[in-house]
């Protein structure tokens, strides 16, 4: 993506004629760090603040799927150019973390498989491949015989499925644990258990956040809290991002990692399998509209595994590894928000809902961008809060 032309965003660094401003970041996620770490590899004085460990809240729940292609839906046509652009960055921003941290991210690029259980479902899969199509996105129809030549444990029924190669996979925790490395040794300032109490706006600018009753003075404030930035104290009403949490259940089992029973990420009807290097199986998730219930349940954990097992059913012998609840950020159409508020200063990169990890490279990008620069990347404009607005007309 190339900087755009268009209209110019007043942010501290332009108010200061180029100097560049301190910014502080609210969320060490996925996208608090990854902004972070382009902010401070640029010589911003940066600080990424978390109340908790960082890393540890959705980023880690994720699945880690770059599935820009089979998550493509019918009314997200806006979002998809962004996904495809994210995902065609990921192998570069893989590598170029793991040399800046020294650590591995496990990017994958088997490329994923959808399959069809019964008759229903290969009416259902037969509908979004048309779909994909017609998106010209690459994708390959196969037959039940097809889809257990590519995965030889998929159960002897499956009857039918699409081949996405350009879908890939990276491992999310590994990603936040290098990220937070990199970002660190870029020079960036990482504060953990450290709860921003308050966003502090004066003057129509902001100045700053409060953090244990001390003021942390910043040009720059990002709001990256995901799930959680809707409620953040000094956010004027009218830019509180319409974000909500998107609950998810999901688990891990342990394969033997000498003998994967999946070499490729595998879509089911309502799941996903997704082989880690290490021999964990990821079966993942529930999609709940409970806000902040952290609790698993018989009936999410038995739908998963039903499925996974009528899909894949070796793995009943596989012993469970471990289980976990994840927040979605969504916003109210699912997209991103993204870019500048009428706040001087104040940025936005939240409601990645079921995409932050694919979305990751061009969320950095875009917000250091603007930031540097005072202006949006080409392509991100559609995103910003302003689309909310009472009256708005989708562009
Ligand atoms: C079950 C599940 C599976 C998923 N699978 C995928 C997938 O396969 N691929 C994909 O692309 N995406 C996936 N996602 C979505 C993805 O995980 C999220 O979109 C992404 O992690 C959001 O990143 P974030 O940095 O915005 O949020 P987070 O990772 O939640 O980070 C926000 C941080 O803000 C902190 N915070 C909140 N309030 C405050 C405060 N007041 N002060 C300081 N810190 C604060 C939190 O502690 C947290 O660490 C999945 C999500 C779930 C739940």
């Amino acid at each position: 993506m190339t900087e755009t032309s268009g209209t110019s965003t007043k942010t501290s660094a332009t108010r200061s004629g180029g100097a560049r401003p301190r910014v502080a970041i609210i969320g060490a996620g996925v996208c608090g760090l990854g902004i972070g770490w382009r902010l401070a590899q640029a010589g911003c004085a940066v600080t990424v603040g978390d109340r908790d460990r960082s890393g540890m809240a959705t980023s880690w729940a994720a699945a880690g799927m770059l599935a820009a292609h089979v998550e493509a839906e019918p009314g997200e046509e806006r979002l998809l150019p962004l996904l495809l652009e994210s995902r065609a960055m990921w192998a570069e921003f893989g590598r170029d973390l793991e040399a800046a941290s020294g650590l591995a991210v496990d990017y994958r690029d088997e490329g994923t498989l959808v399959v069809a259980l019964d008759r229903d479902d290969t009416e259902r899969l037969k509908f979004s491949y048309d779909y994909h199509r017609s998106m010209g996105l690459e994708m390959e129809w196969l037959s039940g015989a097809e889809a257990r030549r590519l995965e030889p444990h998929l159960a002897s029924g499956v009857a039918a499925g699409v081949f996405s190669p350009l879908d890939h996979q990276v491992d999310n925790r590994k990603a936040v644990v290098a990220l937070k490395a990199a970002f660190v040794k870029a020079g960036g300032a990482l504060r953990e258990h450290a709860e921003v109490e308050e966003i502090l706006v004066e003057g129509g600018a902001v100045r700053g956040v409060l953090v244990g009753g001390e003021r942390v003075e910043a040009e720059t404030v990002v709001i990256a809290a995901g799930a959680w930035s809707r409620n953040l104290k000094g956010l004027p009403d009218h830019l509180r991002p319409p974000v909500r949490p998107v609950k998810g259940q999901m688990l891990s089992l342990a394969m033997p990692a000498d003998a994967p029973l999946l070499r490729h990420v595998v879509w089911g009807p309502g799941i996903c399998l997704v082989p880690r290097k290490d021999g964990r199986l990821f079966v993942g998730a529930t999609v709940e509209e409970r806000g902040f219930d952290e609790s698993l349940t018989a009936g999410g954990v038995f739908a998963l595994l039903e499925t996974a097992w009528r899909a894949l059913p070796a793995v009943e012998d596989l012993a469970i590894d471990e289980l976990w609840v994840g927040f979605r950020p969504g916003s109210r159409d699912d997209a991103p928000i993204l870019g500048a508020t009428p706040v001087d200063g104040l940025v936005l990169a939240t409601g990645h809902h079921r995409n932050g990890i694919l979305l990751a490279p061009v969320t950095a990008e875009a917000l250091a961008r603007l930031v540097l620069t005072g202006r949006p990347l080409a392509g991100t404009e559609p995103f910003g809060i302003a689309r909310f607005a009472r009256g708005a007309v989708a562009a």
